[in-house]
């Protein structure tokens, strides 16, 4: 018997302390080698008053075991709550979301019987890093933030996990159609690292269509990597076609540590009713104890959980008279669970004892690009007001007046569309205006827009009559290019 090994245990809220003590039983009734140390996360740890919904004592127990087992948690709504979620992802740097939905039947009905995706997310960055200003009385904002490395890390890892678990076609999902810039990154540092891993099938598709067929016909991908919030609608999309979401478990891995979880909510309104089913962090358990080298007893709790399924016995959320023999309650279904240790299902795919199984953590270290310098040319700036005037070509004539120095005024927008010049009158317009001035040369060379660069004292200067004049500026964005090619996006119709 291996010595336990120490793990960090939340019990989250809502049905997490019953499925949790469920789980925790069967993996006992296993002979899983474990060591948990037990942590308060959640509602009661907010209301305490630690705005991240974790306490000091908490991280001194992840720093010691770096893996956590975590039942989902009620996130309070409003009031400067951070997601504990989102806090303990990006503090420890688990930056891949790994995310196995496989069809179980003939044992639970599903329209998809052949169902075996396995969603990727980047779990770090996109809109979830959580950066949110309201910027004027008529507009807010979130900013969606990507990096190459970034990218490179999670889909480096995608095409790892596909090596290492024989599965042949990566589908990368963006939606660089309308954000060239940031989904564009990802989808070509996909293509970039593709080309080392020829192995693999590999397409590209845009995020409508892609999560369109993946309701549809599922049976046609394999493995799928995209971006954090397109990851987390998908999964669940793709979870609830297996049957149910409270089915799927997921893993959340990183250089620093890993986290296990189910990838459903708390679902507070069937919390304290012995009704929840708790497979959903019974396989986060399985990916943990692979995680952990303990594959002979992962196989055994699985492939007791699917004989249990098998035979019928199925929590509420999953009972289909076509198919289930009984509903049954959370506690008698982990007690179905330890009763089938041991056993091998007859008709789905049993989980192979394999002391050797490639671990949930696949990716060989990144190998860190050499830093190739990049010129960086200021060219320009982005200039936001809050105006409460109406007429966009009142404000351009205002503005045209005050631009006398080599910065010039090139278009207004209004929630990205073009204003001024040119505008069209139907066009909505809210208090938050975008200016954009370059310089006065870069004007006049045609139809094809070019920028020259200009020193930064000139927008200083421009800032200073535009405060001076009386505008209020709500937020400058610098205009860059980047070894000579255009480092921001044009407005709609500049
Ligand atoms: P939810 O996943 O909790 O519930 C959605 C529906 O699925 C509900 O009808 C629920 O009863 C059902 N369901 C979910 N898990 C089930 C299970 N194991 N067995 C049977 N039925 C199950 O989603 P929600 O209602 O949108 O969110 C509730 C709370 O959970 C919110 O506070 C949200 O912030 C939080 N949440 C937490 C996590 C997490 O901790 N990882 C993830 C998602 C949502």
């Amino acid at each position: 018997m291996p010595l336990p090994v120490p793990i960090t245990v939340a019990a989250g809220d809502g049905i997490g302390p019953e499925i949790m003590t469920q789980t925790l039983r069967i993996l006992k009734a296993a002979g899983a080698a474990l060591a948990p140390e037990f942590i308060e996360v959640g509602e009661a740890v907010y209301h305490a008053g630690h705005a991240s919904g974790i306490g000091p004592e908490a991280w001194e127990s992840l720093r010691r075991t770096r893996v956590l087992l975590k039942a989902p948690i009620t996130t309070p709504l409003g009031g400067g709550y951070k997601s504990l979620n989102v806090t303990l992802r990006k503090t420890l740097g688990l930056y891949a979301n790994v995310r196995p939905c496989r069809s179980l039947y003939p044992a639970v009905a599903t329209r998809h019987p052949t169902l075996d995706v396995v969603i990727i997310r980047e779990n770090e960055e996109d809109l979830y890093a959580g950066i949110e200003h309201q910027q004027t009385p008529d507009v807010v904002q979130c900013l969606k933030l990507v990096s190459r490395p970034g990218c490179e890390k999670i889909v480096r890892y995608a095409f790892e996990y596909c090596r290492a678990h024989g599965r042949r076609r990566l589908t990368c999902m963006t939606k660089d159609n309308i954000m060239k810039l940031t989904d564009g990154l990802f989808h070509r540092v996909f293509t970039e690292i593709g080309r080392e891993y020829p192995d693999i099938e590999q397409d590209h598709q845009i995020i409508d269509i892609g999560t369109a067929r993946l309701a549809d016909t599922p049976e046609r991908y394999d493995v799928v990597v995209t971006m954090n919030l397109y990851g987390d609608i998908i999964s669940d999309v793709v979870a609830q076609l297996t049957g149910s979401v409270g089915l799927a478990g997921s893993a959340n891995i990183g250089d620093g540590g890993a986290l296990f979880e189910a990838i459903h909510g708390s679902a507070p309104d069937i919390a304290g009713r012995n009704v929840a089913n708790p497979s959903g962090l019974l396989q986060a358990a399985v990916l943990m104890l692979g995680h952990l080298g303990q594959h002979a007893v992962a196989a055994r709790v699985h492939n007791a959980w699917l004989c249990t399924l098998e035979d019928g016995l199925h929590p509420a959320d999953i009972y289909h008279p076509a198919t289930s023999r009984r509903q049954v309650s959370t506690d008698e279904f982990a007690e179905a669970v330890i009763a089938r240790l041991g056993q091998i299902p007859r008709q789905l795919a049993a989980m192979p004892v394999r002391e050797d199984a490639a671990p949930v953590v696949s990716a060989r270290p990144a190998p860190l690009p050499e830093k190739v310098p990049v010129q960086q040319q200021l060219v320009g700036v982005d200039v936001f007001l809050r105006w409460d005037g109406q007429s966009a070509a009142e404000l351009g004539r205002q503005l045209e007046r005050l631009t006398g120095g080599r910065l010039q005024l090139k278009l207004i927008t209004n929630r990205g569309v073009k204003v001024y010049p040119d505008g069209h009158p139907e066009t909505f317009c809210t208090d938050h205006w975008r200016c954009r001035f370059v310089a006065a040369d870069a004007l006049v060379r045609g139809s094809r827009p070019e920028f020259t660069p200009v020193p930064f004292s000139d927008v200083l200067s421009l800032l200073h009559r535009l405060v001076d004049f009386g505008f209020y500026i709500i937020k400058t964005e610098h205009l860059y290019l980047l070894n000579g090619q255009r480092a921001f996006s044009l407005g709609q119709g500049e």
